[in-house]
């Protein structure tokens, strides 16, 4: 099989998965319980903790709670809002992971006044629109890090120096999901604004079902899970043992990852791309993007049916199209960044991984030739 979906989900890295089996096995202790410390089982924790420190730059270990995904901290950030006393405004990009669109929507049927951001034509969050949305009554902004369908990078740092000057009492937390792991983060250089920042383990090498949310010091978040007090009362549930031991490995592996080749392979794609199909347009293009992400179409095409006559191949890709109520929809980021409904409706997303190759690549756009006819 040629895997070329890794926005979706990515293969466990080297050692992931051998990491996480003596947690499955012989260690299955409970780490909430006092026989933690005498069988080692607060190690995956640990190390799952300070391997996300190295990898963002954090400025400690402890800032790190350990969720089911992002999912969930997502969802947390805005329940906690819910949970206390104030009430006020919240602004959201348009473009946001569903994960952010409900929950945050959620906020207007309890007396908070929801502001969507808009974004341009290559889907970067407009900050002229940010600055005039920013006012002292501001509570929550929530801008993500990296476009899951189109890869483009959002300037967190710009829009966190807007935010200090315009909403002294704003938290600002980003949803860095599909950046994690694909491009250099530093809480403490260029983030040093956000102070709450959403991952998860399976976008970057690791298991299913494992994640968290930064959270800066001194920041208060109420929990979304009450219950037996674990994750330092933040975060209610028996740890997830093996699942932790697979982060651990997988950030690891991602602080000294080359992201260089994931560029290089998604480049010459793109060279390639405009060779075999002059019709073809790739979306986001001037913007800053994921070093692994291209997201294009084929005038004409219909990605779906391509997807799946790609998958009868073997060839794995993304169509970025959400299915809901049984119709495939064209990806909301490209209509929100005005392109042509028909031109989004071809909508491929090719997102390599450290496992992908050149002969991937090719195979991919050889395959597309023999369906699509090349120009
Ligand atoms: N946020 C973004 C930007 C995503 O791309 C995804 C998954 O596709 C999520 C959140 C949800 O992540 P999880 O699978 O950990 O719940």
């Amino acid at each position: 099989m040629i895997y070329l979906d890794n926005n979706a989900t990515t293969k466990p890295g080297p050692g992931v998965i051998e990491a996480m089996l003596p947690y499955l096995a012989d260690f299955y202790f409970n780490a909430s319980a006092s026989i933690a410390a005498f069988t080692g089982v607060e190690k995956p924790r640990h190390d799952a903790a300070n391997a996300m420190a190295k990898l963002l730059n954090a400025e400690e270990p402890d800032c790190f709670t350990f969720t089911s995904g992002a999912t969930e901290s997502n969802n947390w950030v805005f329940s906690s809002l819910v949970r206390g006393g104030a009430r006020g405004r919240v602004l959201v990009s348009v473009s946001e992971h569903a994960s952010i669109a409900a929950p945050s929507a959620d906020l207007t049927k309890v007396g908070f006044e929801v502001a969507q951001v808009p974004i341009d034509g290559d889907g970067v969050v407009r900050l002229d629109a940010l600055e005039d949305a920013l006012s002292q009554d501001t509570l929550l902004v929530s801008v993500m890090a990296a476009n899951n369908e189109t890869g483009v990078l959002q300037p967190l740092t710009e829009i966190g120096r807007l935010i200090r000057a315009r909403s002294p009492k704003a938290l600002f937390h980003s949803d860095a999901t599909q950046a994690v792991g694909k491009i250099p983060i530093d809480l403490q250089g260029q983030w040093h604004e956000v102070d709450m920042l959403s991952f998860s383990a399976h976008k970057f090498g690791g298991p299913k079902g494992i994640g968290g949310l930064y959270i800066r010091s001194g920041v208060e978040l109420r929990p979304l899970l009450l219950g037996g007090g674990q994750e330092e009362g933040r975060r209610a549930g028996t740890p997830n043992t093996p699942a932790l031991a697979g982060l651990a490995v997988a950030a690891t592996l991602a602080a000294t990852a080359d992201l260089s080749t994931l560029a290089h392979l998604r480049d010459v794609f793109e060279v390639d791309l405009f060779r075999a199909f002059a019709r073809a347009v790739i979306h986001g293009v001037g913007a800053p993007r994921l070093p692994n992400t291209c997201c294009f179409s084929i005038a004409g095409v219909v990605a779906t049916e391509v997807a799946d006559m790609l998958a009868t191949k073997g060839i794995v890709i993304g169509t970025g199209s959400a299915c809901s109520s049984g119709a495939a929809q064209p990806p909301k980021t490209l209509l929100l960044m005005g392109v042509p409904y028909d031109l989004a409706r071809a909508a491929l997303r090719l997102s390599v991984g450290p496992w992908s190759g050149p002969d991937d690549t090719t195979a991919l756009l050889r395959e597309l030739q023999e369906a699509v006819g090349a120009d």
